[in-house]
């Protein structure tokens, strides 16, 4: 499929469709300034993306959806032309608690839907309104719920997911890679052990052939292998420089290259959760 900056939706099923690239939106609330992240997603707009990845847990959603309305108060786009993708929280898997947490979503977004609805993670939390549940000893409250299945997959060279990308790709789903630069190395969730994966010598090396940096060599590796990247950034010149990947492309062999750099390496292990019974990583994929 050729995609380019005009036009680089990919076809669902249902006669919807999805931006291959898109703008993540997680931010640290406490050391985020207010309104970096509704100042991202208008830059994010004009330079040409039109999928923005977000959550109420991130605390910006009402930016992202301030942002939204004024470039389509503006006249710059229509609301048809947005994909955003909202979450539903651990403390909400209750069934009947979905409905209204996405009605809440959609008051605090001020817009008549989203596009997609996501579990945020596959691992229930105590019901209730209290985020991040801990009993009086700090112990994690979780709590049992049915999922049979979650969508969300970090993915980048050093997680390549060969096994999963094909079976998608057998049956007709699109993959979203999330933390598709290899994260903000935020060392309260993240594993700081693992390389850092911008600093690659291959990734680097390439991005010098085509005067690229290693980031976009990065995003133009999955979104040529079908893969949508969700890649955050609150700098103006790297939403840009995140979005110009459309003019230049791989041979086979550097795909291979790159796709040789997997280390099976998770960055994002949340490994404060691994005693919860439905922790999704013990599994292969
Ligand atoms: P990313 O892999 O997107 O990396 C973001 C970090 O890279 C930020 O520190 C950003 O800094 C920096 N960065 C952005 N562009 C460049 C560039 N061109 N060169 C160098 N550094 C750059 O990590 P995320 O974990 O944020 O994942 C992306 C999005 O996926 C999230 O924001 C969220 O919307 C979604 N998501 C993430 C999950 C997770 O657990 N990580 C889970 C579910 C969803 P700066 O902003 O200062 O430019």
């Amino acid at each position: 499929m050729y995609f380019s900056a005009e036009n680089h939706r990919i076809p669902l099923s249902d006669g919807n469709s999805i931006p291959i690239i898109g703008l993540g939106t997680y931010s640290e609330p406490k050391s985020t300034p207010k309104g970096n992240c509704a100042a991202s997603v208008k830059v994010a707009i004009d330079i040409g993306y039109r999928h923005f990845d977000g959550a109420y847990i991130y605390q910006n959603e009402h930016e992202v959806g301030e942002a939204i309305r004024e470039k389509i108060a503006e006249g710059k786009v229509r609301r048809e032309d947005i994909f955003y993708c909202g979450k539903l929280w651990a403390t909400r898997h209750v069934p009947e608690m979905v409905r209204p947490t996405l009605e809440k979503t959609l008051k605090v977004l001020q817009l008549d839907y989203v596009d997609l609805y996501i579990i945020e993670i596959p691992m229930a939390f105590k019901p209730g309104d209290e985020a991040y549940p801990r009993d009086e000893n700090g112990k994690w409250l979780y709590h049992k719920s049915n999922l049979c299945a979650t969508w969300e997959v970090e993915c980048h060279p050093y997680f390549t997911q060969p096994k999963l990308l094909k079976f998608c790709q057998q049956h007709d789903i699109v993959i979203i890679a999330y933390s598709p630069l290899g994260t903000s190395r935020n060392p309260t969730w993240v594993n700081l052990s693992s390389p850092p994966l911008l600093e690659d010598a291959l990734l680097n090396s390439l991005g010098k052939k085509y005067n690229k940096t290693a980031a976009q060599v990065v995003l133009r590796f999955n979104i040529q292998r079908g893969v949508v990247v969700i890649p955050k950034s609150f700098t103006p010149e790297r939403i840009k420089e995140n979005f110009q990947i459309f003019d230049f492309s791989f041979t086979e062999k550097e795909m291979k290259d790159i796709e040789a750099l997997n280390k099976n390496v998770r960055f994002v292990e949340l490994l404060m959760w691994s005693d919860h019974p439905e922790y999704p990583f013990h599994d292969e994929y």
